[in-house]
C-alpha cells in the first residue's frame, strides 16, 4: 500500500537497495528558553519494522517526532528520511511521511470526509484519487458511516481515528505516531493496535512513541529506550524484555581471583580481582549459585543487588502512570 508514492518520489533501482527508513545523527534540540530535550541522540529504523520510542513524560519523545515533521527545528544533527534529508529535500521527506500528533489538529467545522480528501490535496493527489482514499482508509477505520458529520461532533476515539485514516491518504511508507492510545479506552486500544499490525503486515514502517511498556511488548518489534534527552537502550523488545526480566547480583569474594567464576547457566562478568557480576532471573532461588562457588571453593563475603537504570525508570514510569489515571493522561 506504501508504494504508490514512491513510484514518483524515488526510482525502482534505487528502492530495491534501501532498507533504512529512518536515519538520525547526533540530533540536539535546545529550546528558546534554553532547555536541552535532545541531547545527541542516534537511531536507526529499519524499512517494514514496527518501532516504539519508549520513555517516561518529558523524556523527549514529542520532541524527536515534532523534529522528524519540521514543526519543531533542530539545533543540530542529521535526520535522513528514507533517502532524504530532512534539511535539503525536505518536500520528498514529507510525502514519506504520515505522522499523527497527540493533538487532534483538524478543522473541527469541516466534515469528516472532506477533512481526509483535503489532506489528499496536500500532498498533491489528483481529486478522484484523494476521494478513493478518503473512502478507503475512513472505511478501514470504521469511520465511513460519518463521512458527512463535521469532526466536532465525533467522539475522542473516533477523532483519534480520524487522524490515522487522514495521515494515510496519501499512503506514506513510515507512518508516525505520538502516544497513540494515551487516554484512550482498552477496547479502542485493541481495535487501534489490530489496524497498525495489518498496514504494517501490508508493508508500511510504523514508529510510535509510547509511554506504556505493554504497549510496546505487544505490538512492535525494536525499541529505543529516550529518558531525559538520551537514548539509553535501542534494541529488540524480547531482549528488553529479558533484560528487564533479570537482577545483576555483585559478589565480593573473600581472597582474590582472576577471571570471573563460570557458573552453570549464569552469566558471569569480572569486576575486580575482589569481585565479580553475575546475572539471575528475578525471583529465582540463590542457592545454585551458591552450590557452585562452594565447589569451586570461592567463599562470598559480601553481596548486593546492583541497581538497573533501566528498571528504576520503568519502576517510576509506572508509578506515574498510575498516580495520573484519575486525572488522565499527558
Ligand atoms: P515527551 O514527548 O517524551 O513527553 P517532550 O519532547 O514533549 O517529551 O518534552 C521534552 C522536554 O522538553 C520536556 O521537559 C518539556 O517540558 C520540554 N519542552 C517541550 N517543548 C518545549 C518548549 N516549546 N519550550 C521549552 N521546553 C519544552
Amino acid at each position: 500500500m506504501a508504494l504508490f508514492l514512491v513510484e514518483f518520489a524515488t526510482p525502482k533501482k534505487l528502492r530495491e537497495h534501501m532498507s533504512v527508513a529512518l536515519s538520525i545523527k547526533n540530533l540536539h534540540k535546545t529550546y528558546q528558553n534554553g532547555f536541552e530535550a535532545l541531547k545527541g541522540i542516534d537511531l536507526e529504523v529499519e524499512e517494514g519494522d514496527f518501532f516504539a520510542l519508549l520513555g517516561p513524560n518529558g523524556a523527549g519523545k514529542s520532541t524527536t517526532i515534532s523534529i522528524l515533521s519540521s514543526l519543531v527545528q533542530k539545533t543540530q544533527g542529521e535526520v535522513i528520511i528514507v533517502d532524504a534529508n530532512i534539511e535539503h529535500n525536505f518536500p520528498l521527506a514529507k510525502k514519506y511521511l504520515g505522522v499523527v500528533p497527540q493533538e487532534f489538529n483538524f478543522n473541527m467545522w469541516e466534515k469528516v470526509f472532506d477533512i481526509c480528501v483535503t489532506q489528499g490535496g496536500y500532498y498533491g493527489l489528483p481529486m478522484d484519487l484523494a476521494k478513493e482514499r478518503a473512502e478507503k482508509y475512513l472505511k478501514l477505520l470504521g469511520l465511513w458511516d460519518k463521512r458527512s458529520n463535521v469532526s466536532r461532533s465525533l467522539s475522542g476515539g473516533m477523532k483519534r481515528r480520524l487522524m490515522i485514516a487522514r495521515a494515510l491518504v496519501h499512503e506514506p511508507r513510515i507512518l508516525i505516531l505520538d502516544e497513540p492510545t494515551a487516554g484512550v479506552d482498552i477496547e479502542l486500544r485493541r481495535s487501534m493496535w489490530e489496524f497498525l499490525r495489518k498496514i504494517n503486515r501490508e508493508g508500511t514502517t510504523i514508529i510510535l512513541t509510547t509511554h506504556y511498556l505493554e504497549e510496546a511488548e505487544s505490538l512492535c518489534r525494536n525499541v529505543a529506550i529516550i529518558d531525559k534527552g538520551t537514548i539509553i537502550r535501542h534494541s529488540s523488545v524480547k531482549a528488553l524484555l529479558r533484560e528487564l526480566n533479570e537482577e545483576t547480583f555483585i559478589m565480593d569474594v573473600e581472597g582474590s581471583i582472576t577471571d570471573a567464576p563460570i557458573l552453570t547457566g549464569y552469566q558471569t562478568r569480572m569486576i575486580d580481582g575482589h569481585s565479580f557480576e553475575v546475572d539471575v532471573e528475578k525471583g529465582k532461588p540463590l542457592n545454585d549459585i551458591f552450590g557452585m562457588l562452594n565447589e569451586l571453593g570461592i567463599n562470598i563475603t559480601s553481596m548486593r543487588n546492583k541497581s538497573n537504570r533501566l528498571e528504576e525508570m520503568f519502576v517510576a514510569m509506572t508509578r506515574k502512570n498510575q498516580a495520573g489515571k484519575s486525572g488522565g493522561d499527558k
